[in-house]
């Protein structure tokens, strides 16, 4: 029989194998067969590590009997046995009802399958799948390694391996199988082929097989992915769009000269690449990366700035409408009269610049809508709502996208859907991203990255405060905060939870951050604002000015509140990650994160940036119970430890599953990416990105590659490429 990766598996395993392996795994091709890689390998007398198993997952493992026993069930009819399975390292469970097992031998191997459960406190099976090894059985198990795959209920990893092994006998070898890598590509990075590859990844005889052959599979995930998002960074910059040329005399102008600092030498750099692209008649699609307290407000100003004097308009988009009102009211700060066009006060050479966010009244918010649609308002500022709630500009010509570390491949396709023409986007990032990240996940944009902070900054200093070790540094922390407001500074207070229980609020998006910790089932409930406040204003902080900010008040209320704080009519703000992002309040220097364990990395750090914003040296204190010696405490040692948000989003990425990340690849969906690390193949991910882009650049482009054209044609169209989602 011919077989070709696009053979049929019911031609290759029969219709019945076939059906389960389509349904099940979503396996129906050779090809997908092939691609479904082991996920480990075991080896005989090494066996799982049981210890490790958590109740509820689905695993396969290798063991060997120990104790069998049966016993009449007191209940009800019929007898239970218990199947104990183990080595060194453990022992488990395996429980029947009602059948015989004569072959289950003490001393003998197989492989188990099924759901982990726990019975008083022994992790158990109930009724695994099974299939023992025997003296008898074919080769495949009398080999070192045998191969572990990901497997349902209906499909076991012993059927995959003998689909594997029969898909091998009935093509005589993996001959058949065209190698999708240019040859010369293949020879300058030393890969294996991709027929020794796949042989080597299925039935290895070593670990250095093993560890040749995913090498060389992750080559063609991280190529064709690498392709799929250097062909759309082509054919965005092919698209049509309008050029918004840089005009003297105009608003840009009149922001710089207004402006109360000099820019940062990063800050001319990335305004350069901005304005020269904004002047391209092809829109731009740039990712602006900055360290926090970078000063990317400014850079996106000025570049709304010259799309108006263009004759078009900007929108500024916000992930919160705390954040919104405050960017609305330090552009039209900035601007003075020349954000009040058409006003008594203002000035004619101006715009208007507009917030539009859904908790406007009715009358307002109409009014704010038809300034929007005339093209009177050059500036609208507004949560990412706007886009959705079809507001209607009259001529969009640049979105920003701001402190959004979600804003994936498909908002921003509905972006360019826009107007007649899509706009320009510039996405401007949380916290710095992993470069592997902005490789992968925002690997059609371009980027630039802002490393420099302004000069003559403080600075914050951080520390632990780990009040289980140490309890009274506690009572020095509020000692310390009690310092810094008698010196006529502010302080924030930030807590996880609200308090009147009830969770959630779009104020708050990023809860999914927070690293997800074993056993977080018994701890106490986290620290709550309500509660705190209420502790600290009559007790360590009685006298102070403190108010609460939280996701739950009216926007109204949360407004005022930080236009209070803002005007240092309160010393104390006790609140939730409402702060996390932008705000900015140059004289607050302290801030205290309650229960700080319970917050990702990167909220940690991007916390922090708020205390680092005037000239004043800030303190940021991370109060938390865990102990200095734990994962956790390591992790807050690893933020107060440096300020290089680079690298700590790095570590950010080590302690988030990884799967988050790349979205689907971990699912039991079908997918591209299962192989590839964003932790550990940096490297790899990086030239093949340039292999990518150098194939791409040829004048036949994929011409001829016919292979690797349809790799790339399936991961695009199949998948929309949707994996690149962030989760
Ligand atoms: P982020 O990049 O975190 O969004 P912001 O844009 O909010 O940072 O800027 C942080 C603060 O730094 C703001 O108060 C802003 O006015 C100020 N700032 C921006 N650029 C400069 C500069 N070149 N010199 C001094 N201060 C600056
Ligand atoms: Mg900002």
């Amino acid at each position: 029989m011919a077989v070709t990766l696009d053979t049929d598996l019911a031609r290759v395993l029969g219709a019945k194998t076939a059906k389960a392996m389509a349904e099940s795994l979503g396996l129906r091709t050779v090809r997908d067969l092939l691609r479904h890689y082991p996920r480990r390998y075991a080896r005989r007398g090494e066996m799982t590590r049981l210890d490790d198993l958590q109740v509820g997952d689905r695993v396969t493992v290798l063991a060997q009997v120990r104790r069998v026993t049966s016993r009449r069930m007191r209940n009800r009819p019929g007898t239970l046995t218990e199947v104990t399975v183990g080595d060194g390292a453990g022992e488990m469970q395996l429980v029947f009802f009602n059948r015989r097992f004569g072959k289950l031998e003490e001393g003998a191997w197989g492989l188990f399958a099924g759901t982990v459960g726990e019975y008083r406190r022994t992790k158990q099976f109930a009724h695994p799948d099974f299939h023992l090894i025997t003296g008898d059985d074919d080769e495949d198990w009398a080999r070192a390694l045998i191969p572990i795959y990901p497997a349902s209920k209906d499909v076991s990893s012993w059927v995959i391996q003998k689909s594997v092994r029969l898909l091998l006998d009935a093509s005589g070898g993996f001959g058949f199988v065209e190698d999708p890598l240019p040859e010369d590509l293949r020879r300058r990075h030393g890969l294996l082929s991709l027929p020794a590859a796949l042989l080597d990844v299925h039935r290895p005889t070593s670990d250095e097989d093993v560890e040749r052959a995913e090498e060389r599979l992750k080559w063609d995930e991280a190529l064709v992915l690498q392709l799929v998002l250097g062909a759309r960074r082509r054919a965005a910059a092919l698209e049509p769009g309008t050029a918004r040329p840089r005009r003297d005399g105009g608003l840009l102008d009149a922001v710089d000269a207004a402006l109360p600092f000099e820019l940062t030498e990063g800050q001319r750099q990335v305004g350069e690449e901005l304005a020269a692209e904004l002047a391209r008649d092809h829109p731009m699609h740039r990712l602006l990366q900055g360290e926090v307290g970078s000063g990317k407000t400014v850079v996106a100003l000025r570049a709304m700035a010259q799309v108006v004097d263009a004759g078009g308009q900007a929108a500024l988009l916000a992930p919160t409408e705390v954040l919104a009102a405050q960017h609305a009211r330090s552009i039209a700060g900035m601007l003075g009269p020349l954000a009040r066009a058409g006003e008594l006060d203002g000035d004619p050479a101006g715009t208007k610049v507009v917030l539009l966010t859904g908790s406007l009244k009715a009358a307002p918010r109409r009014a704010a809508r038809a300034a929007v649609a005339d093209g009177s308002a050059g500036i609208v500022v507004g949560t990412h709502a706007l886009l959705q709630e079809g507001v209607e500009f009259a001529d969009l010509g640049l979105v920003v996208v701001d402190e959004q570390h979600r804003f994936g491949v498909e908002q921003r396709d509905a972006l360019r859907a826009k107007g007649n023409r899509p706009p320009h986007v510039l996405v401007m990032t949380a916290t710095p991203i992993p470069r592997t990240v902005a490789m992968t996940v925002y690997g059609d944009l371009e980027t630039s990255v802002l490393r420099q902070l302004p000069s003559g900054r403080g600075g914050v200093a951080s520390s632990v405060v780990p009040v289980s070790d140490k309890p009274t540094w506690l009572d020095r922390a509020w000692e310390r905060l009690r310092e810094e407001v008698a010196a006529g500074r502010q302080a924030y207070v930030v807590c996880p939870r609200i308090g009147d229980e009830d969770t959630g609020s779009e104020d708050e998006p990023d809860e999914a951050d927070a690293p997800q910790e074993s056993g977080g089932d018994d701890r106490r409930p986290p620290l709550a604002v309500l509660d705190v406040a209420e502790a600290l204003s009559e007790g360590p902080l009685a006298g102070l000015r403190l108010a609460v900010l939280h996701g739950r008040m009216t926007p109204e209320a949360k407004e005022a509140t930080m236009r209070a704080f803002a005007a240092r009519e309160v010393d104390v703000l006790v609140a939730t990650t409402v702060v996390e992002v932008g705000v900015d309040v140059p004289n607050a220097t302290v801030m205290v994160v309650m229960d700080a364990d319970r917050f990702g990395v990167s909220q940690l750090h991007q916390l922090r940036g708020r205390v680092a914003r005037g000239k004043h040296r800030g303190l940021c204190l991370l109060v938390t119970e865990a102990r200095e010696t734990t994962a956790t405490g390591q992790r807050l040692a690893a933020v107060a430890g440096t300020s290089d948000g680079f690298e700590l989003a790095r570590v950010d990425l080590e302690t988030r599953r990884e799967g988050d990340v790349l979205g689907a690849a971990q699912s039991g969906r079908r997918s591209t990416v299962k192989l590839l690390s964003l932790l550990e193949d940096e490297e790899l991910i990086a030239t093949a990105r340039a292999e990518a882009t150098a194939l791409l650049a040829t004048e036949r482009g994929l011409a001829d590659h016919p292979g690797l054209a349809a790799e790339v044609a399936a991961l695009a169209t199949d998948e929309r490429a949707g994996y690149l989602e962030k989760a």
